[in-house]
């Protein structure tokens, strides 16, 4: 399915994107359209952030802007400019399921709530999750649940992942799963090394099961009924809701995923005034969340999240309130690394940031002369807050001070979270209490982990 697209005639050539491509995935002479290659295209959407050849209504009429706007899918109200490169829309199905009978349900990553406002003309990272949830409830979901929720239980689940894989000899380093363009670059260039992967889902695709399952009991609807959307700062998220595998719940585990810039679009086209809207709670349990959960938006987030229940799965002890900041791997450079002590295990790790960055170390992997134990990976130049999906940044000198505002506002929240550790989230005790069990145990196996295509198998 396509999900990222160069409209030919819009293009002008300058091919601005292709510099920030990763993966080197768009091709084309100078001045001419160009083109991407979609085998290698990870549709991480970076190409849409770059890209600044339009049309819009004032220079080109209505007539040519109505067309481009069906074209991708947009509703009929909108009025932004439209530009050349752009990810495929999928608005229409959302504003067909909120008029149907279905049980609507929604969730947000968490680097939305830092950047959301932007396309409301709030400052650069303003952070609105209480905003963000009254939008979604004015849209008319039935439940406004958290991707930041699922977050925490990925935790539990890749912590014990990889405790396990450290204890027991398993294949190291171990990969983190939670961006799928970067499982998809694995999978394509690297098949050999899909066994580095965790096995386990992002915390999107780990909220679609848990929501038709558990959630479909707890709201006593008929998993059937339940259309679910999710507003991520990514692309390439609707890739991985359509991979086939994702479908443990008995049917597509998330129905649609929106990006943040879409999630604005909506809310205009509701006519909800977003900037005067109270602060509202997402609905509970499934959107309760910790700040560990919430710090998955930036570089190194997913690390140290791990990190933070990892060495209470295996000290049996607490990082104290002054421990529990793990300033050793944050930072924005493409790849640093740092050593975390946790009783008398010294656990060696990696983050790299931006896929440009990753051929030095997939050499050292396949030369085995890497000494790591567990390695996270995003796609997008400082992770999800730069997401290909995000509000757009059409001046290139807001770029650098937008990802440190957003930061910055990601950090502040977790710091002033009552809870910091996936593993103190009231309602993630209680799910594996009354459904899960056990983390990585097997009712996780089943709607909670995947497998990738390529020579790696699952392990
Ligand atoms: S979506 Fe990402 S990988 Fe695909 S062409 Fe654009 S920048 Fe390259
Ligand atoms: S880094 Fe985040 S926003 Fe970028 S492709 Fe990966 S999951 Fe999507």
């Amino acid at each position: 399915m396509t999900i990222i697209a160069i409209d030919k005639d819009i293009c002008t050539g300058c091919q601005e994107c292709s510099k920030v491509c990763p993966v080197y995935a768009i091709e084309g002479n100078p001045h001419e359209p160009q083109k991407i290659v979609e085998e290698r295209c990870v549709n991480c959407g970076q190409c849409v952030q770059k890209c600044k050849s339009y049309v819009s209504l004032i220079d080109n009429g209505a007539a040519l802007y109505a067309q481009k706007r069906a074209e991708r899918h947009l509703p009929e109200t909108l009025t932004e400019p439209l530009f050349a490169a752009y990810n495929v829309c999928h608005l229409d199905e959302v504003i067909e399921a909120l008029k149907s009978p279905k049980f609507t349900m929604i969730m947000a990553a968490p680097a939305v709530r830092v950047a959301l406002a932007e396309d409301f003309g709030m400052p650069l990272g303003s952070l609105t999750p209480g905003k963000m949830a009254a939008a979604m409830r004015r849209l008319g979901f039935k439940k406004v649940y958290d991707t930041n929720w699922s977050a925490d239980l990925t935790i539990m689940e890749e912590a014990t992942e990889l405790v396990k894989r450290v204890t027991s000899g398993g294949v190291l380093p171990m990969f983190t799963s939670c961006c799928p363009a970067w499982i998809k670059y694995i999978e394509t260039q690297h098949p050999n090394l899909t066994k580095h992967l965790s096995t386990c889902r992002s915390p999107q695709q780990m909220a679609g099961p848990m929501f038709k399952t558990y959630g479909a009991q707890i709201n006593k609807v008929n998993p059937k009924d339940i259309y679910l959307v999710s507003v991520m700062p990514c692309t390439a998220k609707q890739f991985e809701c359509s991979r086939p595998e994702m479908n443990a719940s008995g049917q597509r585990d998330v129905d649609v995923a929106i990006t943040t810039r879409e999630l604005a679009y909506l809310i205009k086209y509701y006519g909800i005034d977003f900037n005067s809207l109270p602060e509202e709670e997402f609905d509970m349990p499934l959107g309760d969340y910790t700040g560990a959960g919430t710090i998955f938006g930036v570089t190194g987030g997913v690390m140290e999240a791990a990190i933070r229940t990892g060495y209470t799965f295996i000290t049996g002890k607490e990082l104290g309130p002054k421990e529990v900041d793990i300033k050793a791997v944050r930072g924005t450079e493409g790849f640093r690394t740092a050593e975390i002590k946790a009783g008398d295990l010294t656990l060696k790790v990696g983050i790299l940031t931006y896929l440009k960055n990753i051929d030095p170390l997939i050499e050292k992997i396949e030369a085995g002369t890497l000494d790591l134990h567990f390695i996270e990976v995003m796609t997008c130049p400082e992770g999800c807050v730069s997401g290909g999906g995000q509000p757009k940044l059409v001046l290139d000198a807001e770029i650098p001070e937008a990802y440190k505002d957003r930061r910055e506002a990601t950090f502040n929240h977790d710091k002033n979270l009552p809870k910091r550790k996936s593993h103190e989230n009231p309602a993630i005790k209680k799910i594996y209490e009354d459904f899960l069990k056990e983390p990585c145990g097997e009712k996780s196996h089943h709607l909670l982990h995947t497998t990738y295509k390529g020579s790696g198998g699952h392990h």
